[in-house]
């Protein structure tokens, strides 16, 4: 039976109900779902080494050992077998012992030459090898150098996985036309999407693999390009709602606010009531540091759309942030008049059925909430103006969906598109945001308002463990909360991983190195061990949504004085007693990311800290971190990580590891890679040139290139 690449991965011979649901755990559904799941790194097998030399070492490594004796297969008393041989190369010779696996012995023939991978041990008074694998070596049939190492599910392993791969690598062949047209790649000097996906997966050796990548990194920059400007918030110039200065009394809001307005925030509102009284659709997007009071402004835009008798949509990426929104907007909201709702997943069905029938009735004015407003159920009766904050946890989808909720019609009955304002604290750095939002309109916030503390940062190593834990204990004591963030989730117990490995750029990744990498859960353990008497948690993006949302409402209650987690600690989250921020292995983040974790503290009365932890020998690592040490402007910080590092950097905060694969949610991984600016452009100048020719790819040559960047609804791929 010919595999299709559409084809369900319960067509691939061996995947029963057990492997379909450890596959579906990793966001694999189709064949094709399983050729996107690339390699994590590789295993570098075309590094011989010799049986001396492995004996000395206690890493998997890759030997190429002549047959020396006729395998011998004895059955135990517990039924279990044990087959065995010799096999040797210049520097001696070893036993090697397969257990119940009798077929191995016909495969080796005395004479015959295999390449080896596996760790060879002292056994008495021999080398043993046990269960290596093998390859048998052949005249004018090179090995491959790099075998892929995956990213695996319970129930799945490597070699399970490689197979798996295999097998789909063979439906290649139904792979129709390349999506990315020809003239854009030869351009781009790219390879089509066929070889690319056959080397990331089986690269012959390094020149191949670089070749992959290169490809994946302009594909993803390419239909990042095309999904930013074909969504229709960009596409439409045409007519939207206008909406009246005369409707709203600006001043009756200003009155109620218990601050003034920075000079940025108030050029940002009347940046917004330009567009909302324009006659166009609005798409703006604020920029501003934490703390930089976005919020006041998506509420004054709010207010004066609710005034023009329209309704308004807030959607915030997590529950905790949307409450924590409705907590601070309901009383200002209603002083003012206006009906304010709450619309999150955890409300019971009675109550979100009421929540419902506010916003159908046109009864509820503000509504405020997460993705549970662009479930079903909930429709508008004159949506006006849609806000998102921290834009970049949502796709484009979701933005779409809610969009389309909202849409009004005009006194002729067609659809008029609603105003869209986003909110984001990621700084895009100015060079970036000329290449890439030329279609959107910005408000940057620039400034704080009055009266802020600065968080103090500094860089320190290990040897400074014990003072910073001192610190820390000091700081619960005094009523404080501390946030301490690690690199890595847990180390990995994956036996494939014991040996140093090839990352996908091309570097070793030396186990050793990968050991000493803090963990969440192991510093978790450890420090719960070590302070019994300090409540502390850890989180990390592989919990259920649930109980992520669970403990930082823990954490934001006080009851949690210490938490360790992952890179996922909530954006925007505002735990005004929380005022030290660690970072472990700080060298492993960028710079920008680094600025957003600092934001995190610092946002109450309270004198904050954030203490970088690096034992990094590298000077440039030390030089960035430094640079942190001394400035606070984020913007400026973006611009140091663009000249430094490339855009990737950038890319790497936009990215949320966590949203992996979620339908239509961006999750860069090779774009995080991309250390040129040119690249950027290049994909931008291309996507813009395409929808140019063809706005909204309907031209037949464009149909896969639609449907492969999900910009028409039925995805089709051959
Ligand atoms: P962010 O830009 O990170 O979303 P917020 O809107 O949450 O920041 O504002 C952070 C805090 O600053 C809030 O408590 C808010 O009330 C306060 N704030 C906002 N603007 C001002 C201002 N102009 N003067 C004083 N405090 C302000
Ligand atoms: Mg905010």
């Amino acid at each position: 039976m010919s595999l299709e690449l559409t084809s369900p991965v319960s067509a691939i011979s061996g995947v029963g109900p057990k492997k379909k649901e450890a596959l579906e755990a990793l966001g694999i559904r189709t064949v094709f779902d399983l050729l996107r799941h690339f390699p994590r790194a590789y295993q570098n097998r075309g590094e011989i080494r010799t049986l001396l030399e492995a004996a000395q070492s206690d890493e998997k490594c890759a030997l190429v050992l002549t047959v020396g004796s006729r395998p011998q297969t004895v059955t135990l008393k517990n039924r279990k077998t044990i087959t065995r041989f010799t096999a040797f190369d210049s520097t001696g010779s070893c036993e090697i012992v397969y257990f119940n696996q009798t077929y191995v012995a016909s495969v080796f023939e005395v004479g015959n030459v295999f390449r080896f991978w596996g760790r060879v041990e002292r056994f008495r008074y021999t080398w043993q090898m046990s269960s290596p694998e093998f390859e048998p070596l052949r005249v004018n049939r090179p090995l491959p150098d790099l075998f892929p190492v995956y990213p695996l599910s319970a129930g799945l392993s490597q070699k399970v996985m490689q197979n798996l791969v295999g097998s789909a690598l063979a439906s290649l062949d139904s792979l129709g036309g390349d999506p990315l047209p020809e003239d854009v790649r030869a351009r781009a000097g790219i390879c089509d999407m066929r070889t690319a996906l056959y080397d990331i997966h089986r690269p012959a050796n390094l020149e191949r693999m670089e070749r992959a990548r290169k490809y994946f990194m302009f594909e993803e920059l390419f239909i990042f390009a095309l999904r930013v400007m074909s969504s229709s918030a960009f596409t439409s110039k045409a007519c939207g709602i206008k909406m009246s200065e005369q409707l709203a009394d600006m001043n009756a809001f200003f009155a109620k606010i218990p601050f003034r307005l920075t000079g940025a925030q108030q050029r940002a509102i009347s940046n917004v009531i330009a567009d909302l009284t324009s006659g166009r659709p609005m798409h703006r997007l604020i920029q501003g540091d934490v703390g930089s009071g976005k919020t006041v402004c998506a509420a004054a835009a709010a207010y004066f759309c609710v005034k023009n008798g329209y309704q308004c949509a807030l959607m915030a990426p997590t529950e905790i942030l949307a409450r924590q929104h409705f907590a601070d907007l309901e009383p200002l909201m209603s002083s003012l008049g206006v009906r304010t709702s709450l619309l999150v997943g955890s409300l019971t069905p009675s109550q979100k059925k009421k929540v419902h029938n506010l916003c159908a009735s046109g009864d509820a004015d503000l509504v405020i909430g997460t993705h549970a407003l662009i479930s079903g159920g909930v429709s508008f009766k004159k949506g006006g103006l849609i806000i998102t904050d921290e834009q970049h946890r949502f796709g484009v989808a979701q933005r779409e969906a809610l969009s389309e909720k909202l849409n009004s019609v005009d006194l002729s009955g067609a659809p008029l598109p609603v105003h869209t304002l986003s909110l984001s604290a990621t700084p895009i750095p100015r060079t970036l945001a000329l290449v890439m939002l030329t279609d959107v309109d910005v408000s940057i916030i620039d400034e704080l308002p009055p009266g802020r503390q600065k968080v103090s940062t500094f860089l320190v190593d290990e040897s400074y463990r014990e003072r910073l834990e001192g610190f820390m204990v000091k700081q619960v004591a005094e009523g404080r909360q501390v946030y301490v963030v690690c690199p890595a989730i847990e180390n990995s117990g994956d036996e494939d991983e014991d040996c140093d490995l090839i990352s996908i750029t091309g570097e070793v990744i030396s186990r050793a190195e990968e050991k000493k990498l803090k963990s969440a859960i192991e510093y978790y353990e450890d420090f719960s061990a070590g302070y019994p008497g300090i409540s502390t948690a850890y989180l990390h993006g592989r919990m259920p949504g649930k109980e992520k949302d669970r403990i930082m409402r823990e954490f934001a209650a006080g009851n949690i004085s210490v938490l360790v987690s992952t890179t996922v600690i909530e954006v925007g989250v505002n735990v005004p007693s929380a005022s030290l921020m660690i970072v472990e292995n700080a060298e492993r983040f960028g710079l920008s990311q680094l600025h957003q974790l600092r934001g995190r503290v610092g946002r109450g009365s309270c004198k904050s800290w954030c203490v970088l932890v690096s034992d990094s020998d590298s000077a440039t690592a030390k030089e960035r971190l430094e640079a942190l040490c001394k400035t606070t402007d984020g913007f400026k910080i973006a611009e140091a990580d663009l000249a430094l590092r490339g855009p990737g950097d950038f890319f790497s905060t936009l990215a949320d590891p966590s949203s992996e694969r979620q339908h239509g949610q961006l999750a860069f991984r090779f774009a995080s890679l991309c250390n040129d600016g040119s690249a950027l452009d290049l994909a931008f100048s291309e996507a813009r040139a395409l929808l140019n020719s063809d706005p909204s790819l309907s031209l037949p040559e464009h149909e896969s290139l639609a449907s492969f960047a999900g910009l028409v609804n039925k995805p089709k791929l051959s």
